[in-house]
């Protein structure tokens, strides 16, 4: 971390700078729209903001990006998110003029400015190579011309940095927030003198958000096995690529106990002569891993019906199942210590970790630790609760009891609407009434 705030190239972590130096206090009023992709299907919604941290409406649409479009023409992918938005705005009602924009865009961007940044790389499930360099904000405003809407991108923004924007419009104690879903990230608020790489986008504000895109973090600082994508599959094209996003996060997890499975069967007759659909990539998805761990029946009933219907195996002997049930924990524990390991490194840089509480004479005192609160969303951590359990327990065994204890860790799903509030914030006018 201290290495990428110095500079992105030296890094394993990249420390994006986002342009946010201040996060929505409560005073934000009036309609906003957002717009939040980052995955397999995006949002667009709208926001009626009343002072003293007061959501008074919120309606959101939930709309598939299909498959051919995450790897298509940028062109082609904005135009349905425009268009999406130019429907809903008609649904609604609104009025589109002059209405400030909050762009949560879930990959990493070189931000220009709060409003605008082009994009490093595509990661998950993306993949359209002409609109890398490309700033993201400037392709969605000129979709939004095309479909004849009349707004703007006023704040583009990480979903890490969306989220940290709506914990700490809740609760001032928000300090970091954390995805956990498709793909992992955090971001959290720096002092801006700890940042020397800041390439003259720092202002006078004392705090500025950083993006942590923790999920580029890699070996050999974290040990891979065998069976870790990175490793396997993508070694000549791209060695390590997204190393601890690929241990994390819900795109991968299923595929790894995949991997597990598919090399048990080359080595073995565990799961008899029907094993075939082992070997073929991502069939087994996170979800499927998620209730094969939880089933707790005597007889482990769901993990007999998910390895009959996700992977044609039928009849496995609840031995089998047993160690099916086993290589699913080992893959969910090792993800969610990971993450907490991320989180307490997080709280270390800040000194919210108990380790450091202020210096008097360069020596570094202890004193009382502050509360710190963690915003996280995602999928993953908000539908499995063995791995809530599993990042908990890592958190306080880093972190002992009494530290641990001034940790909250809050579920926001909010990227979205923390960019329509960023949008909000950084708006000119403030005054977006209706
Ligand atoms: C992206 C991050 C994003 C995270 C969670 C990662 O693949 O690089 O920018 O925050 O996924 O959606």
């Amino acid at each position: 971390m201290f290495a990428g705030l110095a500079s992105e190239d030296a890094s394993k972590v990249r420390m994006l700078l986002t342009c946010v130096e201040r996060l929505p206090d409560g005073s934000e009023e009036g309609i906003y729209y957002a717009i939040d992709l980052g995955g397999t299907s995006f949002r667009v919604m709208k926001l009626e903001l009343g002072s003293g941290s007061m959501v008074i409406n919120k309606k959101v649409e939930y709309r598939p990006v299909p498959e051919e479009l995450t790897k298509g023409t940028s062109e082609d992918l904005f135009d349905l998110i425009a268009s999406a938005l130019k429907n809903f705005i008609e649904r609604e009602g609104g009025k589109d003029e002059g209405r400030a924009l909050g762009f949560t865009f879930s990959f990493p961007v070189r931000q220009a400015s709060i409003s605008s940044g082009s994009l490093i790389r595509w990661t998950k499930e993306f993949s359209i190579e002409e609109a890398v360099g490309k700033d993201v904000s400037q392709c969605l405003n000129e979709a939004l011309v095309r479909n004849g809407l009349n707004l703007q991108v006023t704040a583009l923004v990480n979903n890490a940095v969306g989220t940290l924007a709506m914990g700490h419009y809740y609760d001032e104690d928000t300090v970091a927030a954390v995805i956990i879903g498709a793909g992992t990230n955090a971001s959290y608020i720096e002092r801006s003198t700890a940042i020397t790489k800041c390439r003259g986008l720092l202002t006078n504000s004392d705090l500025t958000v950083v993006n942590v895109e923790w999920g580029s973090f890699r070996p050999p600082q974290i040990p891979l096995t065998p069976y870790d994508i990175c490793f396997n599959v993508e070694k000549k094209r791209n060695h390590y690529d997204q190393a601890f996003e690929k241990m994390i996060s819900g795109v991968y997890l299923g595929e790894i106990a995949r991997l597990v499975f598919q090399g048990m069967a080359q080595e073995s007759d565990v799961f008899g002569s029907s094993a075939n659909f082992l070997s073929i990539p991502f069939i087994f998805s996170s979800p499927c891993l998620a209730a094969i761990r939880e089933d707790d029946s005597p007889d482990l009933r769901v993990v007999g019906r998910v390895l009959e219907e996700q992977l044609k195996i039928q009849d496995v002997p609840l031995k089998t199942r047993r160690l099916v049930v086993k290589i699913c924990d080992i893959v969910t524990r090792r993800a969610a210590r990971l993450a907490a390991a991320g989180i307490v490194a997080i709280l270390q840089k800040i000194g919210r970790d108990g380790t450091l509480c202020g210096t008097t004479n360069d020596r570094k005192i202890r004193g009382e630790p502050k509360r710190s609160v963690i915003a996280i969303e995602g999928g993953l951590y908000q539908g499995y609760s063995v791995f809530r359990e599993y990042l908990n327990e890592a958190m306080d065994e880093i972190l002992g009891d009494e530290i641990a204890s001034t940790v909250s860790i809050r579920v926001m799903e909010g990227s979205g609407i923390g960019a329509a509030l960023l949008a909000a914030s950084y708006s000119s006018t403030r005054q977006n009434s209706a």
